[in-house]
């Protein structure tokens, strides 16, 4: 049954009960009022009696007085005149007792009436109660019906929502698109909306940035005195505040399946300063902080997870960390070579003949995932930091650390395997993969597939981080590679001829990613204040401009169905 028809019923049987009750006062009101008419009817009568006794008396004494002095006029006379005046007293209160009477008469057959009323609604609603039980019955059951359909409709749809995002991500990987999630951070103590959003109603939506669906982000800013903002966004997937770094890496864990596939994969962290990049990509690596593990720590355990479910391939995972700071590239790994950040200890130049990519990092080799972390940890105390009015400790550098799987060749140990990837080997630097790539692998190629785990530094706006000096000047750097990278999206979107990957070293160094053909993830990160929602709008056209990126043979209207390189 509706609800609406339930409320109405529920409404009617109240209505009744009052009606009822009015009825049954008012009955009880008349009920005195007769009482008190007949009280006053009695009191009446008695009165007149007594006015008849006295008037007959009044006469009888008048006689004797009469008979006793027959000499005096007077008295008789006047007796004579109050007996017609006491008579037509007596008449008027006669008539009043008549009057009163049939009035009496009157309220009493009106409350009758009333009364008669008020009971056959009462019996009338007392027949239809029956009825109307039945048919509070059958709204349930309908009710019941019509619930477990809208059950059934809303499971039917969750289905096909799931279904036409199975697709859509086919589609996307079908096409060589990259990958856009986007996170929004929580309101964090140290944001002026912070002490406002707490004491409220913690189901209140808190910031201007909101998570609307799994898939859609909106902005929205209902500001007073200027043009209101309401902007949504879609990306392949949403995070909202409360979502916990194990949901985050729950959708990043099949591309380390794709890696053992031998598919190259990035994942990059892109976002303002203080949004929750370093926290997404690393969370805590050392065991002094604390936390929840971020992307790299999970994403080493679930490779070697994978690799030792199948021991008889021998692969072999080496690890490169470098940052790209002030448009230098450092290598994390080699400390001697790091006499401080202000000199770059090597670089990744570019030769005119080959195109290629030469003097790479040093790599680790590692052999599990504490391994992997313990040597990422110790590689990012060097890295650049600086306290801004934004970020207490804010990254001045690109993170780039570079897990290369390689395979031992047929008849070796991984050992003997080359360890250089096709990256830093033997790629082209053009914007698209050379066909067959990755699926392709070259004769005595031992290298499996490249992992890229990247925590970029956060753009930021220099007014409102409060920097100055060195600060200033990596702010700069940071900002111009940040658009060097947009500026390398927006040409790959367009499919313009020349691809700017040369106009900073942090493009230099994810070229391979971005024009090639690995499977990239941009998980955007952005903060829900009201004070970062220009750099929010800005970070979240990057994602959106990024998602139409169309990169490899796909994306060239070549190959769709290419396959991994050791399939
Ligand atoms: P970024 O690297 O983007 O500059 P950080 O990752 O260092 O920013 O995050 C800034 C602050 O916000 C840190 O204190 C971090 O712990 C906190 N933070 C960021 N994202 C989250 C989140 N999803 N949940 C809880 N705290 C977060
Ligand atoms: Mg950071």
């Amino acid at each position: 049954m509706p609800a609406q028809d339930v409320a109405s019923q529920r409404r009617w049987g109240r209505i009744s009960e009052q009606r009822a009750g009015q009825l049954q006062r008012q009955v009880q009101a008349k009920e005195e009022r007769i009482v008190e008419l007949e009280t006053e009817n009695a009191v009446l009568h008695l009165r007149l009696a007594q006015y008849r006794g006295t008037s007959g008396k009044g006469a009888g004494a008048a006689a004797q007085l009469c008979s006793r002095c027959p000499e005096r006029e007077p008295p008789r006379r006047s007796a004579a005149l109050a007996a017609p005046q006491l008579w037509r007293r007596v008449q008027a209160l006669k008539q009043d007792t008549e009057a009163l009477r049939a009035s009496s008469l009157e309220v009493f057959r009106a409350c009758r009436e009333h009364l008669q009323d008020g009971l056959s609604e009462v019996v009338a609603a007392v027949q239809r109660a029956p009825l109307c039980h039945e048919a509070l019955l059958a709204w349930q059951s309908k009710a019941g019906r019509l619930e477990r359909s809208l059950q059934e409709a809303s499971a039917r749809y969750e289905l096909e929502r799931q279904k036409r995002k199975l697709l859509h991500n086919r589609l996307v990987e079908l096409k060589g698109n990259v990958r856009v999630h986007c996170r929004i951070r929580p309101l964090l103590p140290s944001d002026e909306e912070f002490d406002g959003q707490a004491s409220r109603d913690s189901s209140a939506p808190a910031g201007v940035v909101h998570a609307v669906d799994d898939e859609t982000v909106l902005v929205r800013w209902d500001r007073p005195a200027h043009r209101s903002i309401h902007k949504t966004y879609s990306f392949e997937r949403v995070y909202g505040p409360a979502e916990s770094q194990q949901v985050v890496f729950a959708d990043v864990c099949p591309l380390l399946t794709s890696l053992l596939d031998g598919y190259n994969v990035c994942i990059l962290a892109y976002g303002q300063t203080g949004c929750g990049k370093s926290y997404t990509m690393l969370g805590p690596l050392s065991k002094d902080e604390r936390g929840d593990l971020g992307i790299v720590p999970r994403a080493a355990g679930e490779l070697f997870r994978l690799i030792s479910e199948n021991p008889s391939r021998s692969l072999k995972v080496d690890v490169s960390i470098v940052e790209v700071y002030n448009d230098n590239i450092l290598d994390l790994l080699a400390n001697e070579r790091r006499p401080a950040v202000s000199g770059p200890p090597w670089e990744v130049p570019m030769t005119k003949a080959t195109k290629r990519e030469v003097l790479p990092p040093t790599r680790a080799p590692v052999r599990s995932a504490e391994d992997f972390v313990a040597l990422a940890a110790g590689s990012l105390r060097f890295r650049a930091r600086r306290a801004t009015r934004v970020h207490a400790s804010s990254s001045r550098s690109h993170l780039v650390m570079t897990a290369t799987v390689t395979a031992a060749p047929a008849g070796g140990s991984p050992e003997d395997g080359q360890s250089l990837g096709p990256q830093l080997q033997g790629r082209p630097a053009g914007g698209r993969a050379s066909p067959g790539s990755p699926g392709a692998q070259r004769a005595g190629e031992q290298v499996h597939a490249k992992l890229q785990l990247v925590d970029l530094a956060g753009s930021e706006c220099a007014g409102v981080s409060g920097v100055t000096g060195a600060a200033l000047r990596e702010t700069s750097f940071i900002n111009r590679s940040l658009a060097a990278l947009a500026d390398v999206l927006g040409a790959l979107a367009e499919h313009r001829d020349h691809i700017p990957y040369r106009n900073s070293q942090l493009t230099r160094v994810l070229q391979d990613v971005l024009g090639g053909d690995a499977k990239l993830l941009v998980i955007l990160c952005v903060s829900p204040c009201r004070k970062h929602v220009a750099e929010t709008l800005r970070v979240l056209g990057f994602g959106a401009q990024a998602r139409h990126v169309q990169r490899g043979p796909a994306g060239g209207g070549g190959d769709a169905t290419r396959k991994p390189r050791n399939q």
